[in-house]
């Protein structure tokens, strides 16, 4: 099987190796975009699917390799969505790209004070667009859903963002109360990694 080489539109090491893993067995190799020096570009459009095509665009654009992009948020439904494509700058007053995790869960915590534990649900979404060329006018596109509750205090010291207040149902723990490994084969990122995987192999 010969080897190809795709980019993805992503400063995010982690991620890389996440989807490393996944395209290996189909004879990819992921470079990172900072081999091309290029850093993320401003995320503009109105839905997770729009932003992780503006990502893998620019990278395509820019390397002339076929390109991933990745978008992924929380939608907590008593708050009508948000923070949903706001997710990483939830917190922040004056445009900034992001604020910090703590800030934007203290935020998130004081919006929910008032709604019981009946109508906390809520949802981590993760879309991934792969472009054979910048050009291409038909994405792969595979998505992946975590479906969870907020909880009323944070708990636990792993992973990253919402992890501390998003409580899965069935498990009575926060994300954040999960080892990687285990929420690295269901959270809504591994559930899309499956979904493109499936794409990637069918005839
Ligand atoms: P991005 O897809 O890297 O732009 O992430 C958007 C934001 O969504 C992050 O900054 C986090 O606030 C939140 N988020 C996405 N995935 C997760 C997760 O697995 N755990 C906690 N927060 C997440």
């Amino acid at each position: 099987m010969s080897t190809r080489r795709w980019v993805l539109a992503s400063g995010n090491e982690g991620k890389r190796r996440e989807l490393e893993v996944l395209l290996a067995p189909l004879g990819i190799v992921l470079a990172a975009q900072s081999e091309w020096g290029l850093a993320g570009v401003p995320e503009t459009g109105e839905s997770f699917v729009e932003n992780a095509l503006l990502k893998a665009r620019a990278a395509a654009q820019a390397t002339g390799l076929p390109a991933i992009g990745d978008d992924s948020g929380l939608i907590v439904d008593a708050l009508g969505g948000a923070p949903g494509l706001r997710s990483a700058r939830y917190a922040s007053e004056h445009g900034a790209d992001r604020a910090d995790d703590e800030a934007n869960i203290a935020r998130l915590l004081a919006e929910l004070a008032e709604t019981p534990a009946t109508a906390r649900s809520a949802r981590f979404v993760c879309v991934l667009v792969v472009l054979a060329h910048a050009a291409d006018p038909d994405p792969l596109v595979a998505r992946g859903v975590w479906e969870g509750r907020i909880a009323t205090t944070p708990r636990g010291g792993a992973g990253f963002g919402y992890d501390p207040v998003f409580e899965i149902p069935g498990l009575g723990r926060t994300a954040a109360e999960l080892p990687a490994e285990q929420k690295n084969t269901v959270s809504h990122r591994a559930r899309a990694l499956a979904a493109l995987g499936a794409q990637l192999v069918a005839p």
